[in-house]
């Protein structure tokens, strides 16, 4: 070899040294950052205005994250925002319930059956005499706070707010103009406990379950916390990231369950036949889905579709999930 030959060839390996020692990219982070990327600029949807504080929030925040069962989390857009997680919070209290009274009594005082309806439908408690109202939607929900352990709408406030905490990894605050804005508003809600009080499915004083209801709604999260707190039930119910034991793991399929069959309200059917993974949704933008044994999501974007569901949250995730080979039904056949 002539000496220019050999300089051409030890650059030629110098550049493919370099190829080589690049790192791969992350495919979580890959996922994240495809999935905010294609929905940044997407345009659909409409904040709820029945609450009047959530149509004041800033349409255009959007915030994807995702937390590994080994705690890694993986961020883009406005993950650090803050906003109320509203429907949401009702994972975390059928997770108090389940815990003080096991998963037959919920079954019996609650019920866990999707009903079809509207999160807020009245016809479905009528329908039912107030039986099989499954936890996350408002009178069964309303229902599973009425039921948290504790004397006074106090202990079970702490309660409620402490079980949050065990699976943020945080303290947590409440967001006090949403809370003022939802109580000067829930006649709805105050009539659905009323309801449920007449047909002997509401466990504790109808007015005060309803307020412990609307503020544990304005729990003030961001798009991080709630990624922690779905990887924490992805990992059978330990905080990835504080390693604390939150609930039994035992608890953590039957929660899964009801999100798999009624997360997305009466749209958790089509949500499940696409993208296969338990979620929930909140009417601030919210939604978590876990990925079990793998990882939690959480994406915030305001703008909801006509079923309560944020748009872009649902799109993001959808494709996430389909990115990372997570939907559990989804069985691979032949060499992995
Ligand atoms: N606080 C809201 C309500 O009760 C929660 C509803 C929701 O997020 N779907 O109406």
């Amino acid at each position: 070899m002539t000496r220019s030959r050999i300089a051409a060839f030890l650059l030629a390996a110098a550049v493919a040294t370099a190829a080589v020692a690049a790192p791969a990219p992350n495919p979580y982070q890959a996922a994240v950052d495809g999935a905010w990327e294609r929905y940044r600029t997407l345009d659909e949807g409409k904040n709820a205005d029945y609450i009047p504080a959530l149509a004041k929030v800033d349409s255009k925040l959007f915030g994807v994250a995702l937390v590994t069962i080994d705690g890694k989390s993986f961020n883009k857009g406005d993950v650090e925002a803050r906003f109320s997680i509203q429907s949401i919070s009702k994972v975390f209290t059928l997770a108090s319930v389940l815990e003080t009274y096991g998963a037959q009594a919920v079954l019996e005082k609650l019920g866990v059956d999707a009903t079809g309806q509207v999160f807020n439908s009245i016809v479905a408690i009528e329908q039912m005499k107030g039986k099989e109202m499954n936890p996350f939607v408002n009178p069964g929900a309303i229902a599973a706070t009425s039921l948290v352990e504790g004397a006074t709408a106090e202990e079970k406030w702490a309660r409620i707010v402490a079980i949050h905490e065990a699976f943020a990894g945080r303290k947590l605050d409440i967001d006090e103009e949403v809370y003022r804005s939802e109580a000067a508003t829930n006649d709805r809600n105050q009539a659905i406990a009323k309801l449920m009080r007449a047909y002997g499915r509401l466990y504790f004083d109808p007015a005060a379950s309803t307020d412990v209801y609307t503020r544990q709604c304005s729990i003030s999260v961001n798009a991080s916390d709630l990624a922690v707190m779905a990887a924490t039930l992805a990992n059978g119910g330990r905080n990835p990231v504080t390693g604390k034991q939150v609930i039994a793991s035992a608890n953590v399929s039957r929660i899964l369950a009801v999100m798999a069959t009624a997360g997305l309200y009466d749209d958790s059917g089509i949500w499940l036949y696409e993208v296969g993974l338990p979620a929930k949704s909140g009417v601030g933008g919210g939604i978590i889905a876990v990925a079990p044994g793998r990882f939690g999501i959480a994406v915030f974007s305001p703008p909801l579709d006509a079923a309560g569901n944020s748009v872009r949250a649902q799109k993001a995730i959808r494709d996430i999930s389909a990115a990372l080979r997570a939907n559990p039904y989804d069985v691979k056949v032949g060499k992995p």
